[in-house]
């Protein structure tokens, strides 16, 4: 027993317990420092030799002992050092539940074997663990209920609990909310600030909603919400959107924040959730960018508008190889000398002679990416119309294409287009491109390109100047040839639009833009610009887009 007795000697000074029993079967204790006892929080070695039965077994937590016991004597027989490292839970004096490591050796004298034990208690570290994991689980399964960035529900757990309690909604309502132009905003302001914007957007659901008894908000993906209203009317709906409306505006005044807002009423409670959803977007898509409309309550005959759009998109691929689409010429006039001094070309779809035009199709060519396709092959068609022209010893004037801003941010888009005019052999000046105001954001690349386009020798138009937020912006940093003041001018009958047209006007000349006054329908309208000093026009008031053969005729007149 020397060795043990020196150990014993020492051990009051080691941190942690120290206690040693007998390697037999009745792992009889002989010895516990008083760190063991106070682990165990016994007063006394009596005290701990009651509470055990003064032997190992009657330490360790009896669901733990068979497991501790045969992993010992497993770690013993194969380990040359005979160490073994365990950990088991102990039971207090008070009751309580320990957690504790314990790394033995077994120690062999001529008195008999025994093993020493050093123990620790690590019931804290234990707990700290336990609060990690526990949080962990709580996150991942908040995780697959909530929408992260919001903090609202995310789609799946919106529409497990819409179905938990369809049977007993009333009057209830599904909204899809969708911010408009949330790329551009985050264009300009970055991702960080589209972010805060689309918390914002749903703290002020969050808050709204709290208002009506049941209420369930959701971030479907994107910059795109849901709602969910149950026992209400229309006016409380129109009430909500309103409200929401009203304090998504005031994130910024810096941008112009709009939703547009689709609501279904849930009539049948047998169609699917995730219907009723895609039946309120629906809705949502026949106002967008309409800011004077507060939602659209989706009806029957929306529902055909879709159909429609699927059957276009389902229909476009064939209709290219079919040579479907073609191009209508529209004359760009001095409205001084009244001379045509150039065209804009336009798509029109011609399908079992049912002439379709571009506002229903575009939008949808937009959405999918075909729109660059289209806008190549409108590019190759008028090509082939300047060809014939030339070939044929006639009369040319330029002609404008309009390109997408799909189309036009390609890597290909210089190579695509100039491949194809370079293809039919076309002079640089009877080739204009036309790109819409709306297009340009705060990133450079659009500037770059039009940089480009015009060394490579060609006119750019700005399409629809007037029509998006950010026209004085544009003018100051992107050059380009024409201005095409849009339409939307002349159909506001008011002052206001004449001085605006004025200002604009007046701008232009200084800056030495020519302008074309798109839209221009009457004699009305040619007075205004003729009052103002505009030289250049495009309407109705001289003509309608027409078949190439009709604007030969025109051109020969
Ligand atoms: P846009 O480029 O601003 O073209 C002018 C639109 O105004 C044309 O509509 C034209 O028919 C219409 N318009 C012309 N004069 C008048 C008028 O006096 N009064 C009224 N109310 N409207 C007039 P359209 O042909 O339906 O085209 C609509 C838009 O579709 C175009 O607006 C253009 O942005 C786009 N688009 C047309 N063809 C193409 C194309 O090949 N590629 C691309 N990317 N977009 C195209
Ligand atoms: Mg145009
Ligand atoms: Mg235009």
């Amino acid at each position: 027993m020397k060795r043990l007795d020196g150990l014993i000697e020492y051990s009051s000074i080691i941190p942690g317990g120290i206690f040693i029993y007998k390697a037999d079967e009745t792992e009889e204790l002989i010895y516990a420092n008083d760190e063991v006892l106070k682990i165990f929080g016994c007063n006394s070695i009596e005290e701990f030799k009651e509470l055990t039965g003064n032997s190992f077994k009657g330490m360790v937590h009896r669901g733990d002992l068979k497991s501790v016991e045969s992993s010992i004597s497993s770690q013993i027989s194969d380990n040359d050092d005979e160490l073994d490292y365990v950990d088991y839970r102990i039971v207090k004096k008070n009751g309580d539940i320990a957690y504790i490591e314990d790394f033995g050796r077994l120690i062999h004298t001529k008195d008999g074997d025994y093993y020493v034990v050093f123990i620790s208690d690590v019931t804290k570290k234990h707990n700290r663990e336990i609060s990690y994991k526990k949080q962990l689980t709580k996150e991942l399964s908040e995780r697959k209920r909530y929408d992260l960035l919001t903090g609202l529900y995310n789609r799946d757990e919106f529409i497990r609990k819409i179905k938990s309690q369809i049977n007993k909604v009333n009057n209830a309502y599904v909204l899809f909310i969708n911010v408009d132009n949330y790329s551009n905003f985050t264009d300009i302001f970055g991702i960080k600030e589209g972010n805060n914007l689309l918390i914002h957007i749903a703290d002020a659901m969050d808050f709204i909603g709290q208002e009506y008894d049941e209420v369930l908000c959701a971030r479907l993906y994107n910059d795109i919400f849901t709602m969910f209203v149950n026992e209400c009317s229309l006016e409380d709906i129109e009430e909500i959107v309103e409200e929401i409306k009203t304090v998504t505006k005031d994130f910024t005044s810096k941008f112009d924040i709009t939703l547009s807002v689709g609501v279904y009423k849930i009539e049948d409670k047998t169609i699917s959730v995730e219907k009723m959803i895609d039946y309120a977007e629906t809705a949502s898509e026949t106002i967008k960018q309409k800011y004077e409309k507060k939602f659209a309550l989706y009806s029957e005959e929306m529902n055909e508008k879709n159909r429609r759009d699927q059957y276009i998109v389902n229909n476009m691929e064939k209709a290219l190889l079919n040579n479907e689409f073609c191009i209508y010429l529209q004359p760009k006039y001095n409205i001084r000398t009244n001379k045509i001094i150039g065209a804009e070309a336009l798509v029109r779809w011609i399908r079992y002679g049912e002439v379709i035009s571009p506002g229903e199709f575009i939008p949808l060519f937009e959405k999918n990416g075909y729109i660059a396709k289209l806008d190549l092959h409108v590019l190759e068609e008028t090509c082939r119309y300047i060809k014939n022209r030339v070939d044929n010893k006639m009369k040319n004037i330029p002609i404008s294409v309009n390109v997408s801003r799909f189309f036009f941010t390609m890597n290909s888009f210089i190579y695509d287009i100039t491949s194809i005019i370079n293809k039919y052999g076309i002079p640089k000046d009877l080739i204009e491109f036309e790109i819409t105001e709306s297009m340009f954001t705060a990133t450079n690349t659009i500037k770059d390109k039009v940089n480009e386009l015009r060394k490579l020798g060609y006119k750019i138009n700005m399409d629809d100047f007037g029509s998006a937020y950010s026209g004085l912006n544009i003018l100051k940093d992107v050059d380009f040839d024409i201005m095409k003041l849009d339409l939307k001018f002349f159909q506001s009958n008011d002052k206001k639009a004449q001085i605006i047209i004025k200002a604009v006007l007046n701008m232009a000349k200084e800056l030495k833009i020519p302008v074309v006054a798109e839209g221009v329908e009457n004699k009305e309208h040619l007075m205004i610009l003729r009052k103002f000093g505009c030289d250049y026009a495009q309407g109705f008031f001289y003509s309608k887009p027409l078949p190439k053969d009709k604007f030969d005729e025109l051109l020969e007149r």
